[in-house]
C-alpha cells in the first residue's frame, strides 16, 4: 500500500515545489545524482531537512532550502570562520559554505601538512589539517535546532555563483565533487549579506617529477607531495623561514615576489640562492644591486626534476645534469584568487587579481563605489599580510560590519 502511494506522493511534492518556486519563496533544484554523492549530502548539518527527503526519492535530487540567512560566508578558513563567529555573536543566523568537503580547495593553512603553525592566535603549535578541524568545530558548536535563534550552519559546498535577487544575495553551490567539471548536486541559498573569504590558490613550481612526463598532473604530483612538509616546498617565508635558520635556502620564482621572499629569508640565513627555472629574473637594477651586495646567487638554468624521497625534498636537478642540494626550498609562482563565482560583479582588483575593499570592508566596484552588502576578508583581499592572525582580524571586521549593517536603526550623527 505504502509503495503504491509513492508515485502520487512524488507528483504532489513536485507540484507544490513548482508552485513555491514560481512565487520565489522556496529554492528548488532537481538534479540527477549518483548514489555516491549521498555521502557528501549527509555531511550537511541541521537545518537542511531536504537532505533526508532527497534520499527518500531515490536518484532524483531535490534541494530545498527556504531559509533566508542574515549573513552568508563563503570559505571556512581562518577569515571566514572568524567572520561567521563574529556575526553569530551579534545574534545573526549565519550560513558558511566551504569547498573543502567537496574539492581539493581546503584553504592555504591546510597545506601546512606536517609543519606546525606556531603563531596562530588561540592555538598552540598545530598542523594545518588539525587547525582546519578546530576551526570547523568552532562553527559546528554554534549550530542550533531553533531556526529563529542565532546559529551557524556549515555546508560543504563549492560556490559557483553569487548573484543578487532583489534585496538578497543568491548563492549557488555544488554540494558534491564536480565530476569532469559537471555538477552532480546543486544547492541554492539566500542571504541578506555576504562575506567573501575564499582565499587563493598558490602557484606550484613548473618542475617535472621525472623528465619526459609533461602532463600537468604528473608534473605537479611531486609539488603536492613535498608541499607543506618540514623539508619540502614552502610557500610562505614568514611562516616557515625559521625552520632553516643558518641553512642554505633555495627560492624559486622571478620578479618582485621572489625578491621580497629573499628579503624575508635574510632574517634566517645568509645562504640564499634564487632559481628562475630558465626564465629572465625580472629584477630591477636596484634589486639586482641589493642581491649582489648580499651575495645572493641567481641561477637561471632550467630545472629538470625534483630529487627527493617520501616527503623529503633534497634537491633539484638542472636540465644540464648539475644538481643543487639545500636545506630549505620556497616557491613563489604567483596566485589565483578563488573568486570565479563573483563574475556577476565588476570589482576592483590589484595586479594579482586580489579584491579591494573600502574602510567598512565592503568590496569596491571598478566605478569606485562600494558593492552594498558584499564584504570580504582574509587572503583574498589586496594588501593583507597573508597570515592567519591577519585573516582572522579582517574576518572579525567583515563579520561585524555585515552584522551592523543589518541593525534596524543606526546612530544619528
Ligand atoms: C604551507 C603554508 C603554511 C602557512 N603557515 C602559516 C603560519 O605558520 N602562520 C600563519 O599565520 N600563516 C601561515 N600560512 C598562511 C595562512 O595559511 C593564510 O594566510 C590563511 O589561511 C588565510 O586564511 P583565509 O581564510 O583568508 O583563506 P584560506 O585559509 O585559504 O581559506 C579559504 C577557504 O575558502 C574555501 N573556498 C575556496 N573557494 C571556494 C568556493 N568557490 N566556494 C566555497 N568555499 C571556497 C576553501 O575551502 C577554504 O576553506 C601558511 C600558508 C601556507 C600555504
Amino acid at each position: 500500500m505504502r509503495a503504491a502511494m509513492l508515485p502520487l506522493f512524488s507528483a504532489l511534492l513536485r507540484k507544490s515545489i513548482a508552485h513555491l518556486w514560481a512565487r520565489r519563496q522556496v529554492v528548488v533544484h532537481h538534479m540527477a545524482v549518483m548514489a555516491d554523492t549521498l555521502w557528501t549530502m549527509c555531511h550537511i548539518p541541521y537545518g537542511q531537512v531536504w537532505v533526508k527527503s532527497a534520499m527518500n526519492v531515490g536518484m532524483e535530487q531535490i534541494v530545498h532550502d527556504s531559509f533566508i540567512y542574515d549573513v552568508a560566508v563563503i570559505g571556512a578558513g581562518p577569515a571566514g570562520v572568524q567572520a561567521a563567529v563574529s556575526a553569530w555573536h551579534q545574534g545573526r543566523r549565519v550560513l558558511v559554505l566551504d569547498a573543502g568537503a567537496v574539492s581539493q580547495r581546503k584553504g592555504r593553512a591546510y597545506w601546512a601538512k606536517s609543519v606546525p603553525i606556531e603563531d596562530a592566535p588561540g592555538f598552540g603549535p598545530i598542523t594545518g589539517p588539525k587547525l582546519r578541524q578546530h576551526l570547523h568545530h568552532l562553527l559546528t558548536s554554534r549550530a542550533s535546532e531553533d531556526l529563529e535563534a542565532p546559529r551557524i550552519a556549515l555546508v560543504g559546498g563549492y560556490v559557483l555563483q553569487l548573484g543578487r535577487d532583489g534585496e538578497l544575495f543568491r548563492i549557488s553551490a555544488s554540494l558534491a565533487p564536480l565530476k569532469a567539471g559537471a555538477v552532480q548536486a546543486m544547492g541554492t541559498f539566500w542571504a541578506r549579506r555576504a562575506v567573501v573569504a575564499s582565499g587563493f590558490e598558490d602557484g606550484w613550481p613548473d618542475v617535472e617529477v621525472e623528465e619526459g612526463k609533461p602532463r600537468m598532473l604528473e608534473r605537479h604530483r611531486a609539488a603536492f607531495r613535498y608541499a607543506g612538509n618540514q623539508n619540502g616546498w614552502h610557500l610562505c617565508i614568514r611562516c616557515d623561514g625559521h625552520l632553516h635558520r643558518g641553512g642554505h635556502f633555495v627560492l624559486l620564482g622571478v620578479g618582485d615576489s621572489i625578491y621580497e621572499a629573499s628579503l624575508g629569508a635574510q632574517d634566517f640565513t645568509d645562504q640564499i640562492t634564487i632559481l628562475t627555472n630558465g626564465r629572465p629574473h625580472g629584477f630591477t637594477a636596484g634589486q639586482l644591486a641589493q642581491l649582489t651586495a648580499r651575495d645572493v646567487h641567481i641561477d637561471s638554468r632550467p630545472i629538470a626534476r625534483h630529487i627527493g624521497a617520501g616527503t623529503l625534498l633534497r634537491g633539484l636537478a638542472f636540465a644540464d645534469g648539475d644538481q643543487i642540494h639545500a636545506d630549505g626550498f620556497l616557491v613563489d609562482e604567483g596566485l589565483t584568487p578563488n573568486s570565479d563565482y563573483l563574475a556577476d560583479f565588476l570589482l576592483r582588483r590589484n595586479g594579482d587579481g586580489l579584491l579591494l575593499t573600502g574602510e567598512d570592508g565592503q568590496l569596491l566596484r571598478v566605478d569606485g563605489g562600494a558593492e552594498p552588502g558584499l564584504y570580504a576578508a582574509g587572503d583574498i583581499v589586496a594588501g593583507q599580510r597573508k597570515l592567519i592572525a591577519t585573516a582572522m582580524a579582517s574576518g572579525q571586521d567583515a563579520g561585524l560590519e555585515a552584522s551592523d549593517s543589518l541593525r534596524r536603526w543606526h546612530e544619528v550623527l
